[in-house]
């Protein structure tokens, strides 16, 4: 420890037990508003080649009075704090109810859902067990479950992740790749892992077409993924010249303001089921 003035004064410091304080009753918020039920699951629909509805993604919002908070208000301090086992239990387990909901539906019964996966809810040694237990109580499909990764977790113990990962892809749950491009991930990840899907970031999609370097990685990665034998997944699709390049180039599903944007799950439910069946 610091024995000068500085590093007393520090110790003594009155907005650090501010900074506490903040914390701590951020946590108790966050806290109540898991019990209260204010974090609401939003979709943004995906979309194939042809234009057809394959799935959705699951986004996390949290409604704080009237304040509709986006995940990046709050999924890094969840992280940091141990919330995000029980907030990621909640999200997985009202996107496998709706995945019993929608089942019959023409138009929902065959969407996959995909739910992003923090790598604190990989390294959960019982994580595989709760998503079993969460698969055995709602009777979800597991085979229209997707878990979105980021490449964060190939800095975690390897053996333990994809022994984690292989007892659920014995369920049938598959895996994506996400933010693929943006991490330290190494080509040798992609046939080590059972995944099934890449997702090419939104930072390459952005530039597709302005930039010949993005689209020239946009294609090397499609090139990638078929060798793989993996579903391509671009994100961030604004444009119609990205969404038109994209599907000439052989990825099989696309998300993005220009197609959908996140609504909550109700409102995704009553659209598309009413579009398909009306
Ligand atoms: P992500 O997984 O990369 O999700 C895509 C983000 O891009 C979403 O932001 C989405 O609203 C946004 N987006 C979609 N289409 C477009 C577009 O065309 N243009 C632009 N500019 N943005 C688009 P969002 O909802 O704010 O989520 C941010 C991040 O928070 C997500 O990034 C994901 O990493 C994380 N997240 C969201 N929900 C959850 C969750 O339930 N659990 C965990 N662990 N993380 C979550
Ligand atoms: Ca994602
Ligand atoms: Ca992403
Ligand atoms: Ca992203």
């Amino acid at each position: 420890a610091k024995a000068d003035g500085r590093g007393v004064a520090r110790f003594f410091d009155p907005s650090m037990q501010d900074a506490a304080d903040r914390r701590a009753a951020f946590e108790a918020a966050m806290r109540d508003g898991l019990s209260l039920g204010q974090f609401r699951l939003f979709c943004q629909p995906q979309f194939d080649c042809l234009g057809n509805l394959t799935g959705a993604e699951v986004l996390v919002r949290w409604q704080r009075g009237h304040d509709l908070l986006g995940p990046d208000h709050f999924i890094g301090f969840a992280e940091e704090s141990g919330l995000i086992l029980p907030l990621g239990e909640h999200v997985l387990k009202e996107s496998c109810r709706a995945l019993v909901r929608w089942e019959g539906d023409p138009a929902l019964g065959h969407l996959k859902l995909a739910v992003n996966v923090s790598v604190h809810q990989m390294r959960d040694p019982d994580f595989a067990l709760r998503v079993g237990h969460i698969l055995e109580a709602t009777g979800a499909p597991a085979q229209r479950l997707y878990l979105e990764l980021t490449e964060s977790v190939f800095a975690e113990d390897l053996q333990e992740i994809t022994g984690r990962m292989h007892q659920l892809r014995a369920r049938g749950i598959c895996f994506a790749l996400d933010d693929f491009g943006t991490g330290y991930s190494s080509l040798a990840y992609l046939q080590r892992f059972p995944l099934s899907a890449l997702k090419i970031d939104r930072s390459f999609v952005r530039n597709i077409g302005i930039d010949p370097g993005s689209s020239s990685i946009v294609e090397a990665i499609i090139g990638l993924a078929r060798k793989f034998e993996l579903e391509i997944v671009a994100e961030g699709v604004e444009l119609e010249a990205q969404r038109s390049f994209l599907a000439h180039g052989g990825c099989s599903s696309m998300q993005g303001f220009l197609l959908g944007r996140p609504v909550p799950m109700a409102e995704f439910e009553h659209a598309y089921s009413a579009a398909g069946v009306g």
